[in-house]
């Protein structure tokens, strides 16, 4: 049984996705797949990647990206993209579903935002993970950074 929410990519089993008769991952990169704004995906993502795919499920990036950072992401786990994919609209994931030549009952679309991948997976009609988002300091700091902006703009009245 596959789950509707996860915490991390690396929890969804690969047999959780041979029962759900899954043939096609299409995946979300920033926050699902590595930590935003970072270039490199870590060990377990890339040992969960070659294990889905040595399954003979096929993995497909699909991200609101640009093409050459996505470009970059798919070349170390040796898979498609589509980018940009401009997720809510559907049509990115069906582009990939007809790229892999995967029905879509066959697709599953995993990634960390309501807004783009879970809105863009429905209008799809492709079913969907939630993963919590991977934590990124460098976005925890813009959050304390935008507190306090927003509290010195407050007091100087600007
Ligand atoms: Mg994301």
């Amino acid at each position: 049984m596959i789950k509707k929410r996860y915490k991390k990519l690396i929890d969804i089993t690969i047999q959780s996705l041979i029962d759900a008769q899954v043939q096609c991952v299409m995946l979300d990169i920033d926050s699902t797949l590595l930590k935003w704004r970072t270039q490199r995906v870590q060990e377990n993502e890339l040992t969960w990647c070659s294990a889905v795919q040595d399954a003979g499920i096929t993995i497909t990036l699909v991200s609101n990206a640009t093409k050459s950072r996505a470009e970059k992401i798919a070349l170390q786990i040796d898979s498609e993209f589509i980018s940009p994919a401009y997720k809510p609209w559907p049509f990115g994931l069906l582009k990939a579903a007809r790229m892999c030549a995967v029905k879509k009952e066959n697709c599953i679309m995993i990634g960390d935002q309501i807004l783009t991948d879970r809105f863009a997976a429905f209008f799809a009609g492709i079913r969907f993970v939630l993963l919590e988002p991977i934590s990124n300091v460098e976005f925890g700091i813009t959050k304390v950074n935008r507190f306090v902006e927003k509290h010195i703009m407050r007091r100087k009245n600007l």
